[in-house]
């Protein structure tokens, strides 16, 4: 990130990819991701967020909540539950089709999905890397089952949801007429979704238990085409808005084999980490599946009458589907450097550069010295009144480089020292993390300052 006069503007430097043990010591070491349950030994894909890392998921969800839902006056949201009916998922395909197929090396007994493994590799029968042979395909449902109710024999089997969007369908008659939205219009959601991932891993890439946030953008089919190529556009920009490293993000068309039988057109948004070139977002041509197969086995019509023309079908469906947490993982895997000494910072730094919207602490204000009361009541001061405003920190433990590097670790987009000249004059150095330029400015002008720099609806 750079800052120019006022604006703030993400850089495009390529740096070299980061390793994900680099990430995952960093959230451990600072508060952002801890394996879950790990005094019992942890259990695999599955994870807890720390201090920082529960504000910057809030961050990362606030602002696809403000983008999508609050922004657009054809897009509205709920907010469904984990639990539903479980006919639910025998009309989604889930309980027959939600399958990953599985083979096992011979030689070193470790698992692979199908649908990830090289064409070379199914086709010689071999593993990557060992070369042992590989098993016959196994079938694995990744649904969570669970129970409804507490008398055995008449508990009701049903399941945590396999996908948030489920909720969206269920719910898209009700807001329809409650909101009294006209077609072409949006329903999104955020939610938890769970899944018995055969192969979790690569940290928060692949969990079993994981949020997901959904549109279902509703359209009339003679306009299927041009909503479909809107939402895929205006998604890509909004990834690439986000990361530093544009050219780390591509649009992946997919190819006939991919695509499911109602579909005419599918996209991944892809982002390029150490795991290679991976999903971040899809962007599906669902047709009229949904509706069609909920309407099918509830019994309940969901088709849409124009208010005009009176015309009466089912509507036709553009999704947008991505991941809170995948966003979480490669907003890090994106922004971490280690940068060498230099004239400016002579012991080098780890800096997460952080656009200062996601930042899980805006600004650290700090006292020259601790032991001068004068400063520090100064600086207590200035803390609790940009508390009301943005996450602010007070820190002064240690001298001022090395908190500085704390905050640089951490993100936190400025820092504002309190000094001598502070009591004479009522100014403060203002330091920004990116360049380590530093700036005076009266305290009474630090609020608008910040606010503009930090706030996306003030940019
Ligand atoms: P993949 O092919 O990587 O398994 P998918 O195609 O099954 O993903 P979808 O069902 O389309 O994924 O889910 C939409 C989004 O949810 C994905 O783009 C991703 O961001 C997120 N997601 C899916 N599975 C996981 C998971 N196990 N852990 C974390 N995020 C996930």
């Amino acid at each position: 990130m750079t800052q120019t006069e006022d604006k703030i503007t993400l850089s495009t430097e390529d740096t070299p990819l980061v390793p994900m043990e680099k990430i995952v010591s960093l959230c451990k070491r600072r508060g952002f991701v801890y394996p879950n349950s790990e005094i019992y030994g942890g259990v695999s894909g599955i994870y807890d967020f720390g201090p920082l890392g529960v504000e910057l998921r809030n961050n990362i969800r606030r602002y696809w909540w403000w983008s999508m839902v609050q922004t657009n006056d054809n897009v509205v949201g709920i907010e469904g539950n984990i639990i539903t009916h479980p006919r639910v998922w025998e009309a989604s395909g889930h309980v027959e089709n939600f399958v990953d197929r599985l083979v096992e090396c011979k030689n070193c007994k470790r698992r692979f999905r199908v649908d990830q493994l090289p064409k070379e590799n199914l086709e010689q029968n071999k593993r990557p890397v060992c070369g042992g042979e590989l098993g016959e395909p196994r079938v694995f449902n990744l649904m969570m089952e669970t129970y409804i109710g507490v008398v055995e024999g008449e508990r009701m089997k049903t399941y945590l949801r396999g996908e948030a969007c489920q909720n969206i369908y269920l719910d898209y008659d009700n807001v329809q007429k409650s909101s009294r939205m006209q077609i072409p219009f949006g329903i999104c959601q955020i939610g938890k979704a769970f899944r018995n991932e055969v192969t979790p891993g690569n940290f928060l890439f692949r969990q079993r238990e994981f949020e997901q946030w959904d549109l279902q953008f509703f359209v009339h089919p003679s306009e299927m085409q041009k909503w479909f190529d809107y939402w895929r556009e205006r998604r890509f920009e909004w990834y690439k808005g986000i990361i530093n490293h544009k050219d780390r993000l591509r649009l992946r068309p997919h190819g006939p084999d991919e695509l499911a039988h109602y579909a005419k057109q599918a996209f991944d948004i892809e982002y390029r980490s150490v795991l290679g070139w991976q999903e971040w977002e899809g962007i599906h041509w669902r047709q009229d599946w949904d509706l069609s197969r909920h309407s099918q086995f509830s019994g309940h019509d969901l088709s849409y009458t124009d208010p005009e023309t009176k015309e009466r079908y089912i509507p036709w469906i553009v999704e947008t589907s991505g991941g809170v947490d995948r966003t979480f993982l490669n907003l890090l895997l994106d922004a971490y450097e280690e940068e060498p000494p230099s004239g400016k910072d002579k012991e080098g730094r780890t800096v997460l550069r952080l656009h200062p919207w996601f930042a899980p602490v805006k600004v650290a204000v700090l006292p020259l010295q601790k032991n001068k009361e004068e400063l520090v009541t100064t600086a207590r001061d200035i803390h609790k009144r940009l508390q009301r405003l943005m996450v602010s920190q007070y820190d002064d433990v240690a001298n001022i480089g090395r908190r500085y590097r704390r905050q640089d670790e951490i993100g936190t987009p400025f820092c504002v020292t309190v000094d001598f000249q502070t009591l004479e004059d009522q100014t403060v150095t203002v330091r920004e993390r990116d360049g380590m330029t530093q700036i005076r400015l009266q305290i009474k002008e630090l609020p608008a300052y910040l606010l503009e720099r930090v706030m996306w609806n003030y940019s």
